[in-house]
């Protein structure tokens, strides 16, 4: 089997919610889920925080990294 691993995306670890119930393998980014106690959107029970490695969201708008001064710029 091959892949196309050409295009990886970079993975940066994340804070998630994780379903507490060994059973069930639900889990939510922490940024996208509602603040407050969280509810396993399958199971209904109890989550606890935890990280996960996932590629980087693009939607969300970062702050420029500094821009390398224009040689030309006098
Ligand atoms: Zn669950």
């Amino acid at each position: 089997m091959s892949m196309n691993e050409e295009e990886k995306p970079k993975l940066i670890a994340t804070k998630i919610w994780k379903c507490k119930n060994a059973d069930c393998k639900a889990w939510v980014r922490e940024e996208f889920a509602e603040a407050g106690e969280q509810a396993c959107p399958i199971c209904k029970g109890p989550m606890h925080r935890s990280m996960r490695h996932l590629p980087a969201v693009q939607n969300k708008i970062k702050s420029q990294p500094r821009k390398k001064k224009n040689e030309f710029d006098f």
